[in-house]
């Protein structure tokens, strides 16, 4: 089975729309959370990942937030701005959508969680030293997570170091014979320097992990940000892809 995997699409429906046609052909798509927030098109997103294939998805924090399960305060001023909009805008489908998603999911011998399988909404895997930890917090062979926004691979060891971080061009394929963590990066948020949309695929046999990047109209995206009033940061930061 080919599944798409995505995450961090953050109501960038451009972004989103590029993903899909650029992966083309997929029988299921895991989606690891934030749907929504910073961008300017959430329903239109929830509408789209709704139509997709043997979905399953996962809540992030941005989702959370939007339906008031997190205080918002935990939030900075520019996403707390996003947020109160965003929740202003969710028609009743999507937020009906949003409340159903899972905190984590294990299948195909995977373990799918936002943040980490430790905490899965809220932790950032930004380090080796936080992903050895995480080893021990789940049973599958692989567990994909998101939320950083910056596509990276771990990969377990027996050696002084319990996790080594392994880098993938986009493109290459990446073959998974030990216990790994993956993450796919961001659809529409990259925080890596390239403002392109980052994406994976991966083979449920062949056990291989493909990380993808596609360029989107950027400008598009930045002036539905400012046409709804919502902060400019997150507008200049897609171009900037940080
Ligand atoms: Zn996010």
């Amino acid at each position: 089975m080919r599944v798409l995997i995505i995450s961090d699409i953050h109501a960038n429906l451009t972004a989103l729309e590029a993903v899909l046609s650029a992966a083309r052909l997929y029988d299921a798509v895991w989606c690891l959370g934030d749907i929504v927030g910073y961008g300017p098109d959430p329903n239109e997103c929830v509408d789209v990942v709704q139509s997709l294939p043997n979905l399953v998805y996962l809540t992030g924090n941005h989702d959370a937030a939007t339906l008031g399960n997190i205080n918002l305060e935990a939030f900075n001023r520019d996403a707390r701005i996003s947020a109160q909009w965003t929740k202003s805008v969710l028609g009743a489908s999507s937020i009906q959508f949003l409340k159903n998603a899972q905190e984590k999911a294990v299948l195909e011998n995977v373990t799918l969680a936002h943040g980490s399988p430790r905490n899965p909404v809220w932790e950032y895997m930004l380090d080796t030293y936080t992903a050895s930890i995480n080893f021990e917090y789940f049973e599958t062979e692989v567990c994909f997570v998101g939320h950083t926004h910056q596509p990276t691979i771990y990969v377990e060891s027996d050696g002084p170091r319990k996790a080594i971080w392994k880098y993938l061009a986009p493109g290459e394929v990446f073959k998974i014979s030990e216990r790994t963590i993956l993450n796919p990066g961001s659809v529409g948020q990259p925080r890596d320097h390239d403002p392109r949309a980052s994406y994976a695929l991966f083979d449920t046999e062949q056990r291989a992990w493909r990380l993808m990047r596609v360029e989107y109209d950027i400008a598009q995206v930045q002036q539905r940000i400012i046409d709804n009033g919502l902060p400019r940061r997150h507008a200049l930061r897609l171009k900037q892809g940080w």
